[in-house]
């Protein structure tokens, strides 16, 4: 018995499947069924909700996400070691665990749920900005996921929250706050996995939006701000040369002062310039 359902601790589930952590998948355990359980709560109320998690390993959020009421898990697992483990759960939670054993950048997992869908996940750090990125550009708004609740290095967690004018502000917080709203909402230390990593964690949840916080157009965005970022120490007049011969008429267009620097623009201002670089 482990406090939150009838299953074995994890320290034996790890034991008896001989779940010894690969680096190469990023494996840091989350052993605590607590500290699981809190962030199955982290994801808000579950019940009525399909949930998509990448990289259940022994289970332990997938145990979390089951016990706080969730209709229907599906997970996606690389390590095939672990599918043994994850077959426990699902026979003690009938119906509610679906397994799948691939890579999570490769399947199409969104097509095997029913809105609502939420995504909850200890992230794999190799893959999980990535994830990230794809889930927060599909090509339509409103995306497949009602809320997404994700472990991130705490490094990667405050730069999709970040704020104009500092330097974890970039690519990623345009992107998640442009149609989402993003906030972290715990963090933990090293120490909580098994085995530690070198950094500190953060769970971010982020809520899609209805519609876009102000309007442009998705690709064009992203390329104005792909290309503001990728010299951030440039004024932006140099770094978007490459996007219109005429860019400085376009920056004043859309407010911006040509010597500004992309950590100064806030989210607005870029809708604002996707749109003057937009009318072609
Ligand atoms: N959810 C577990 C927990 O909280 O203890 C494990 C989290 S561990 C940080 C990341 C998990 O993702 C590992 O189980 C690893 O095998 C799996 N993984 C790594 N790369 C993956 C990929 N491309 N697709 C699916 N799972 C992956």
């Amino acid at each position: 018995m482990s406090g939150i359902d009838a299953l074995p601790p994890l320290r034996e589930v790890i034991a008896a499947h001989g779940l010894s952590a690969k680096k190469a998948l990023g494996q840091n355990f989350l052993l605590d069924l607590n500290l699981t359980a809190k962030i199955a709560r982290a994801a808000g109320d579950l019940t009525g909700a399909d949930v998509l998690e990448i990289g259940p390993g022994p289970g332990g959020l997938t145990r979390g996400l089951l016990a706080a009421g969730a209709r229907r898990v599906l997970a996606v697992e690389k390590d095939a070691r672990c599918l043994p483990a994850l077959d426990q759960i699902a026979q003690a939670y009938p119906g509610r665990l679906q397994v799948v054993e691939g890579d999570a950048l490769k399947i199409d997992a969104a097509a095997l749920l029913t809105p609502p869908i939420k995504v909850v996940a200890n992230l794999p750090y190799n893959v999980g900005t990535e994830l990230l990125v794809r889930w927060l550009t599909p090509p339509a708004w409103p995306p497949f996921w009602t809320s997404l609740t994700l472990m991130f290095q705490r490094e990667v967690a405050e730069r999709i929250v970040a704020r104009p004018g500092g330097k974890a502000y970039g690519r990623l917080a345009v992107l998640a706050q442009w149609r989402a709203d993003a906030k972290i909402v715990m963090s933990l230390p090293a120490s909580a996995f098994t085995p530690a990593p070198k950094v500190d964690s953060a769970v971010v949840h982020l809520t899609a939006l209805p519609a876009p916080r102000h309007p442009a157009d998705a690709a064009v965005l992203s390329r104005v701000v792909a290309a503001a970022f990728n010299q951030r120490r440039k004024m932006l007049r140099a770094a978007l040369k490459g996007i219109a011969p005429d860019i400085e008429d376009r920056l004043r267009a859309a407010g911006i002062a040509p010597t500004e620097r992309a950590e100064q623009v806030s989210l607005e201002a870029f809708c604002a310039l996707a749109r003057e670089v937009a009318k072609g």
